[in-house]
């Protein structure tokens, strides 16, 4: 064996060693199947009835919606049904792999339901009325708590026409299919992970919160998201601003200040400092901040939690430990900027 080939089998090693070692840290960072802390649907099931059964004046609990493709009822919480009340929307997660607000989400109603006595508590519902849907893809949702598939994002419309489930590709990005700006995003194939739909509205899932839209005027809108390249983790994204609109300016320092005291509560997971808000412009495309503020003002954030370990894996389904410390931290900057600007 000359030099060259010795020098050429040695570079494959090298190469495949550090692939094991790419794949093995996303393993240790990533635990799959999920630690049996996270929910999975017959958890969530019985928390959403059991949260309406105890409060049955405050809670109540809706279907806004069933999936078309895998007939899956959409929930959402109605938490203090007074006109007077601010109204606020949580919405856990658009995508299915995206866990983590859920897991937020449910904490929230579970903290308001389980401290009455807390001051806070009592604050909080004396100035809100909450909508908090935990999923609005519980197609996905239930693929990635069950075990199936880790990576499911989209829902489970069959985008192919092919009449079975292609979990990895069949699909709609539920957070690229609402009606504003959904004609100037970009047109990917169908397989392609942000599909944003044959139409603008065409999922059940997206009609399903906008019909909520329609009935309830939110000031605030809190989506919740991870990425798990750990590219957009531990921020906060405004709604893409119209720079010449004097009206917009206004709305998007006030925004800002809004997101600015939820980011500076959060300590990022592993690096030092906290979260931040994205300090420029955002896409022009059918997403829910940008369908929530232009058609209704509503100031609107995307969160993206869970941030990139020290190897610069995007750690978006932590272990146990490490869930509840992610959980509660959000859950504290929440109430805390719910307080502040009610
Ligand atoms: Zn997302």
């Amino acid at each position: 064996m000359n030099l060259i080939n010795i020098y050429k089998i040695g570079l494959i090693i090298c190469i495949m060693l550090s692939l094991t070692q790419m794949s093995c840290a996303r393993k240790i960072a990533n635990v799959y199947p999920l630690d049996k802390s996270y929910y999975n649907d017959a958890k969530l099931k019985a928390d959403l009835k059991e949260l309406s059964r105890i409060n049955p004046e405050s809670f109540k609990l809706h279907t806004i919606g069933t999936t078309i493709a895998g007939e899956n009822p959409i929930y959402a919480l109605q938490i203090q049904t007074d006109i007077d009340r601010t109204p606020v929307l949580i919405i856990g997660q658009h995508h299915g792999d995206e866990v983590m607000g859920l897991e937020i989400a449910m904490a929230f109603a579970k903290y308001l339901s389980e401290n009455p006595g807390d001051a806070k508590v009592r604050d909080l519902l004396d100035a809100y009325a909450f909508w908090i849907i935990p999923t609005l893809n519980p197609d996905g949702w239930k693929i990635v708590t069950s075990g199936k598939y880790e990576w499911k994002r989209k829902n489970n419309t069959d985008t192919n026409n092919n009449r079975k489930l292609d979990i990895k590709t069949d699909g709609v990005d539920l957070n690229r299919n609402y009606p504003t700006f959904w004609s100037l995003d970009k047109s990917l194939p169908e397989m392609s992970p942000f599909y944003k739909g044959i139409a603008p509205a065409s999922e059940a899932e997206t009609r399903a919160v906008m019909e909520i839209a329609e009935l309830v005027s939110f000031k605030y809108v809190f989506s919740y998201h991870t990425s798990a390249s750990g590219t957009y983790s531990e921020k906060i994204y405004l709604p893409w601003q119209d720079m010449k609109d004097k009206k917009t300016k206004d709305d998007f320092t006030a925004m800002r200040d809004i997101a600015k005291t939820y980011a500076s509560a959060v300590p990022k997971d592993y690096a030092p400092g906290t979260y931040a808000v994205h300090p420029g412009n955002t896409s022009r495309i059918g997403n829910a901040r940008n369908y929530f503020y232009y058609e209704w003002g509503t100031y609107s954030y995307d969160i993206e939690v869970c941030g990139a370990n020290k190897l610069g894996v995007g750690t978006v389904h932590p272990a146990g430990t490490k869930r509840h410390e992610i959980v509660q931290k959000n859950l504290q900057a929440l109430v805390r900027t719910l307080l502040i600007f009610k």
